[in-house]
């Protein structure tokens, strides 16, 4: 990509109306627009960062059997009345209106409802479980706080899984599976994360889990174990902070932290409600078992932002970064061979953007590539062509130096 065309131009100061770093530093960046409180639009950068995090979420969702599915945000009144959740819900958290006809429609803010009467048509008989779908897609919820950047948004981005089980020994196999797949997701997206014991809801007197990354950026607070990674939310958590940890006996500590994924055994409440059973092998009815398993890949984002940047700007992990090199033509000496460098490493398939803007210092150029955080910074100048080689410097490292064009080539 040309950073001289992109669709988004780096802003000298930080938006005046935002007080969290990852919307400061993406909006400074032109990853994403605000278009209100909690309502952002992605640019090409930007996108380009969530479809990453999105395919990674997908791999590994294709890996414990979910089969992608899309639902709609657009609901009608009727539906969420089978659970009572029309009015527990209400409009402190879902946007419910009239349409033009009178009739009474709400955007989904998770989609357990949804999901569970389609499965009523498909679901019958024990050969027909276990089964598990999931989505990637917009969710609605009337937040009232929403000064958290992406990862508090009104409209947002959630992964949802669910599940159907003809036993809790089954339920218990899978949620295990999607347990390990989130580890997974989370480490392949740069976080560590504390798998966290949680309230269950009102559906369920177990515990949730929750994945929560330490940052004073969160709006939730875990007792933790740094030793063996045991961890509570304080929410439901009678523990103490110096406490000893039950399972290994070391210290506890309290963190500011941020939920990026939570997982829930269901149970049948909302088979229940809607009327999904199965038959099993002695031809007896029963109430299908659930699970329902989130990820928010818009605030996954947001929380790489807050745990690797710098004041300079964003450190992306590899895996999650816009381009692989960033790639800066110094001169009009240079402008031919970093061109044909380009050409290059597109045909070797590195992803790859191009600073060839020629009304910028080397000054601005160096500062909006540590704005906008793409680890490998190539320079190629009058000076690097003296040295027969063009300049390679990693964003997390002070030193930069000179490597051959042949050697560039080869990093994969
Ligand atoms: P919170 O307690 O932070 O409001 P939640 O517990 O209500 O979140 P869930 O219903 O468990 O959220 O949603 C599943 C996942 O969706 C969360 O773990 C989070 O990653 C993401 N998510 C939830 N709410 C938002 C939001 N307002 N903006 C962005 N992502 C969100
Ligand atoms: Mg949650």
């Amino acid at each position: 990509m040309l950073q001289s065309k992109i669709f988004s131009k780096t802003l000298r100061e930080d938006p005046k109306d935002e007080v969290s770093t990852n919307a400061k530093l993406l909006e400074r960046g032109g990853f994403i627009y605000k278009t209100m409180a909690g309502v952002y639009d992605f640019l090409p950068l930007g996108w380009r960062v969530l479809n990453k995090i999105n395919n990674i979420i997908r791999e590994e969702m294709n890996a414990v059997g979910g089969q992608e599915i899309f639902l709609t945000a657009m609901q009608p009144r009727e539906r969420w009345e089978k659970t009572g959740r029309w009015k527990l819900l209400g409009e402190e958290v879902m946007y419910q209106f009239k349409d033009r006809f009178g009739h009474e429609v709400g955007l989904a803010s998770t989609h357990e409802e949804a999901v569970t009467e389609i499965a009523t048509r498909f679901i019958q008989s024990y050969k027909d479980l276990p089964l598990a779908v999931y989505q990637i897609q917009t969710k609605y919820r009337s937040e009232s706080r929403a000064k958290s950047g992406l990862i508090r948004g009104r409209e947002f981005l959630m992964k949802d899984l669910y599940s159907f089980h003809a036993t809790t020994e089954d339920l218990d196999r899978y949620y295990k599976l999607v347990d390990e797949s989130y580890l997974k997701i989370f480490k392949r997206c740069g976080l560590k994360t504390f798998v966290t014991e949680a309230s269950g809801g009102v559906f369920s007197k177990d515990f949730s889990h929750e994945y929560q990354v330490l940052s004073d950026a969160g709006e939730d607070k875990i007792i933790f174990c740094s030793q063996c990674g045991f961890a509570q939310n304080k929410e439901i958590s009678s523990l103490d902070e110096g406490g000893d940890c039950s399972k290994c006996g070391n210290k506890l500590k309290v963190g500011k932290s941020i939920e990026v994924g939570n997982i829930f055994k269901l149970g049948t409440k909302f088979s229940d409600a809607f009327g999904l059973y199965y038959t099993d092998k002695e031809g007896g009815k029963k109430p299908v078992i659930m699970a329902s398993y989130g990820i928010g890949p818009g605030r996954l984002m947001g929380t790489i932002v807050e745990i690797h940047s710098d004041e300079d700007g964003i450190l992306w992990p590899e895996e999650v970064s816009p381009f692989k090199i960033h790639l800066i033509a110094l001169g009009d000496k240079a402008k031919n061979e970093a061109e044909n460098l380009y050409k290059d490493l597109l045909a070797e398939n590195i992803e790859v953007l191009y600073d060839n803007r020629g009304d910028k210092t080397p000054g601005e150029k160096f500062s909006d590539a540590d704005l906008l955080g793409i680890p490998w910074r190539v320079v190629v100048s009058e000076k690097t062509m003296e040295k027969k080689g063009v300049e390679l410097k990693k964003r997390d490292e002070k030193q930069a130096k000179i490597i051959t064009i042949q050697e560039l080539l080869k990093i994969k």
